[in-house]
């Protein structure tokens, strides 16, 4: 009698549904599984900033508002939009050419002069700390890195 209780029961448990199971592999297929994992854990890393967060952050202060309005009329978004997509640290790499150089002197008062190797300066409005730092060698560019967020200083 128990015996063939437990065969009963045993019968009842549903059987795999062989369609089932192939869409089951499919959906978990070794590169698709790979690829999603390696998403997770470059955003568990580092925040992801939006444009217009940044923007945001900027606009609230005079200087740096202005800065990055000036940024953005001559480097264009496409440019604006990847320098914010690669930001590290709370801090995001802008171009650096003759107008960024002329938008730090109106902006900040910091003229960086072409000899300069390193340049470290702030806004005087919000203290938003930037870095410019000339190439070592010739095929990396000169960098000029401001922070996304002034710290509290
Ligand atoms: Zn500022």
């Amino acid at each position: 009698m128990v015996s063939e209780d437990e065969t009963a029961v045993f019968d009842d448990s549903p059987t795999p549904d062989p369609a089932d199971e192939l869409v089951e592999e499919a959906a978990s297929a070794p590169v698709a599984a790979e690829a999603e994992q390696e998403e997770d854990w470059s955003g568990a890393r580092e925040p992801r900033y939006q444009v217009e967060e940044v923007i945001a952050c900027f606009s609230p202060c005079g200087r740096c508002g202005y800065f990055l309005a000036g940024y953005w009329a001559t480097n264009g978004r496409k440019n604006f939009a990847t320098a914010v997509r690669r930001a590290k640290s709370g801090w995001i790499t802008l171009s650096w050419n003759m107008t960024v150089r002329e938008l730090v002197l109106k902006s900040f008062g910091s003229y960086i002069e072409e000899d300069n190797l390193h340049f470290e300066g702030c806004c005087s409005e919000c203290h938003r700390h930037f870095i410019y730092r000339a190439s070592r060698t010739p095929n990396h560019p000169h960098t000029f890195r401001i922070e996304i967020k002034p710290r509290k200083r």
